[in-house]
């Protein structure tokens, strides 16, 4: 069974929102949700100051706070590591949304971009439903009609999340952790100060990030 995890590499984020873009036309979220979100920060000092960029989504904790304050059982963990959410038993209390200490949880609006009327009435049944809270479930639904048509998350573009694809610099990597031949694996072993954020809370993310905690300032120019 793998283990599903990213690595989002901040030396090459530019910051463009392809990814944040990318899924929500793939996930079709409701106005004012984002299942990924691009922070942008300053780096430096005046003159010597750079602008540096922080891509987030859920991290997918091993130790998922989220589900263990989920009264209903909405929220779960499946065997690969994919922290998940079911619509249909969420009650949209917001604990989960109050306790996730990375902002990756929203709670579906009524309103949305466009009428309910204009999706394909087979698209409908996939649209957000009012109330329930969700979050990113690193594309679920590509990633298990990959690997059940025989093909590698992380590797084939029809099995890989929507953001790892969108992005044009490459600065996400999605794969399976458990795998050593994974290219995951390999960023992750060549880049052995890839750090996890907010480590000291012992929710053990699937997601890492490389440069998090000089971010770009080795691009800063000396006056
Ligand atoms: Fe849950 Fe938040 Fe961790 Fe995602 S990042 S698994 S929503 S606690
Ligand atoms: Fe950064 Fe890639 Fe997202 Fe653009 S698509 S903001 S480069 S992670």
């Amino acid at each position: 069974m793998a283990r599903w995890g990213m690595v989002i590499d901040l030396f090459r984020c530019i910051g463009c929102h392809a990814c944040t873009y990318a899924c929500k036309v793939e996930n079709r979220t409701r106005k004012g949700v984002f299942w990924t979100l691009v922070y942008d920060y300053e780096v430096g000092k005046y003159p010597n100051v750079i602008r540096s960029f922080l891509p987030t989504l859920c991290m997918h904790c091993e130790n998922a706070p989220c589900e263990q304050v989920c009264p209903s059982g909405a929220t779960y963990r499946r065997n690969d590591g994919i922290v998940a959410v079911d619509p249909n038993k969420c009650i949209g209390c917001e604990a989960c949304v109050v306790t996730c200490p990375y902002n990756a949880r929203f709670k579906n609006p009524k309103d949305n971009y466009f009428s309910q009327d204009v999706y394909p009435k087979d698209e409908r049944s996939v649209l957000g439903q009012p109330g329930v809270v969700e979050k990113c479930n690193f594309c679920k639904d590509r990633i298990d009609w990959g690997m059940a048509h025989g093909l590698t998350p992380g590797m084939d573009w029809n099995a890989n999340p929507a953001c790892v694809n969108a992005c044009p610099v490459n600065a996400r990597t999605f794969g399976d952790l458990d795998d050593p031949n994974s290219e995951i694996s390999s960023r992750l072993i060549s880049n052995p100060s890839a750090e996890v954020m907010h480590r000291e809370l012992g929710t053990r993310p699937s997601v890492y990030y490389i440069s998090m905690s000089k971010p770009l300032s080795g691009k800063i120019k000396k006056g």
